[in-house]
């Protein structure tokens, strides 16, 4: 029972602060949206009535209504402006709505029951499809907020009374009579009307409690990608300094600072030193990648020589390619080629994709970098002839931990996460980073950046425009 009442008060809580805030914004969309629908039937009703009925009251009704409409506009504005923290404003235009559509609803049924009273014979098919429309307009487009769904009903359902009983009373006709039929087909359309509009309203309120979930279900992710990021950074961080020193002291044995190291031991330190490497260079990865999406890694674009930019990337593979045996070619761009761009980062780009190129080569084989203009833009490509990559990879390609090529033909290990990294670094860059490949064949990744134009790229200092960090 405590539990059943408590639901109750936190419902209503809820209806009452997020739940009004959210309802009159939909209540007074969906109002202007169907302005112009509501004018067509207005009018149109208008036009038939003053035709075949009594005109001047006719118009009369009509202008009091298209005065409410002209009310509802002021107050869609106003409401606009409201950004549903203050709940005194929100009472304000709740009481407004509330105004309005009593005027409006009054005035409607003043026009049909008008209609009603002048027709002496026949039944009164039109004002009561007239006020039938009305009424299913109101349920399927006010069922945003009940109270003044409940308020335009009560008011339609007083004009369909009055119809139901207008010829009762006028001619008092025994129950046989066609007059009593009517009035029982109306009390059953009120009926129908009723229970319509409660399954609209529910129906409506399924949908606010669904936004809500999704609302709530949405913070918790972002609380709890929020954790991840930092249990990431600080782990990342807590083995990042004890792995430089085991690094470190690793070198020393390794260059026989601390006394000759006995042949035994040599492979044993060889494959610590390894994978110490590949644990340094996972955790560097996880760091950049945390920073990238904590929007926190820094850019300092300055003028770039595209030509210097592979040529260093090319000298720090060297010992690399050698060690594999592979040859590395540069095609330079033939003019002074510049870009704008932060030169350490784009140079772990071209490292990455150079050890992509050479770890996944044949030995003997060739890579090639070449750096040419394409229009407006400078590209950057990176081939090779290696594995190769299936094709429909794109995604896992340049996703997180993602690796295409199975272990066994993997020569060097990998975190999966370099192209992924890359790809945001070159985005930031407002550059684009794809690739060709063929299995067995091999690849060519590149990245286009806008070129720089000779006056840009003059001055090596950074301009106020182009250090953006
Ligand atoms: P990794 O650290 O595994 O190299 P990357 O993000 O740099 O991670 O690359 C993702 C995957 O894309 C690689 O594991 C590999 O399967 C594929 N790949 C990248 N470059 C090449 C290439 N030049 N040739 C063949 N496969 C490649």
């Amino acid at each position: 029972m405590k539990n059943q009442s408590l639901f109750w008060e936190a419902r209503a809580d809820w209806f009452n602060s997020v739940g009004r805030e959210q309802r009159i914004r939909d209540y007074i969309a969906l109002a202007n949206q169907l302005i112009w629908q509501r004018q067509a039937s207005f009018f149109a009703a208008a036009m038939l009535a003053a035709f075949y009925f009594n005109p001047i009251t006719t118009f009369a009704c009509y202008i009091v209504v298209a005065l409410t409409e002209l009310l509802d506009q002021s107050l869609g504005r106003h409401s606009k402006a409201w950004d549903g923290k203050d709940p005194a404003i929100g009472k304000k235009i709740l009481k407004r709505i509330a105004l309005n559509t009593a005027v409006s609803a009054l005035s409607i049924s003043v026009f049909i029951v008008n209609i009603a009273i002048q027709q002496t014979s026949g039944g009164h098919f039109t004002p009561l499809f007239f006020l039938f429309s009305a009424s299913l307009f109101a349920v399927m487009y006010n069922s945003q907020m009940i109270g003044i769904l409940l308020l335009r009903l009560s008011i339609y359902a007083l004009a369909f009374l009055s119809i139901a009983f207008l010829d009762v009373l006028r001619y008092l006709p025994p129950l046989s009579s066609n007059i009593w039929l009517e009035f029982f087909t109306i009390i059953f359309v009120l009926y129908f009307i009723i229970d319509i509009s409660a399954k609209f309203y529910v129906r409506y309120q399924e949908r606010l409690d669904q936004m809500k979930l999704i609302k709530e279900e949405n913070e918790r992710t972002k609380a709890a990608l929020e954790v991840k990021s930092q249990f990431l950074a600080t782990v990342s961080h807590e083995l990042r300094t004890p792995l430089t020193s085991i690094m470190g002291s690793l070198e020393l044995v390794n260059h026989g600072a601390l006394g000759e190291v006995p042949e035994k031991l040599k492979p044993v330190i060889g494959i610590a030193a390894k994978n110490g490497k590949r644990l340094a260079d996972l955790i560097d990865d996880l760091l950049d990648l945390q920073k990238i999406e904590a929007g926190e890694m820094e850019f300092h674009f300055k003028p770039i020589s595209v030509n210097d930019l592979v040529n260093e990337a090319v000298e720090s593979t060297t010992g690399y390619a050698d060690k594999l045996g592979i040859q590395v070619t540069t095609v330079p761009c033939l003019h002074d080629c510049r870009i704008l761009g932060d030169y350490s980062r784009l140079m772990q780009v071209m490292n990455n994709l150079l050890s992509n190129a050479l770890k996944f080569s044949d030995e003997d084989g060739v890579v090639e970098v070449r750096a040419e203009i394409l229009g407006a833009r400078i590209r950057i490509s990176v081939h090779d002839e290696g594995i190769g990559i299936p094709k429909d990879a794109k995604d896992r390609v340049f996703g997180k931990f993602a690796q295409v090529d199975s272990s066994d033909v993997r020569k060097v290990g990998g975190t999966g996460l370099g192209l992924n990294i890359s790809k945001q670094i070159v985005q930031r860059h407002n550059a684009t980073i794809d690739y060709v490949s063929e299995l067995g064949v091999g690849s060519t990744f590149y990245i286009e950046f806008d070129r720089l134009s000779d006056a840009e790229g003059e001055s090596t200092d950074i301009s106020p425009v182009a250090e953006v960090a």
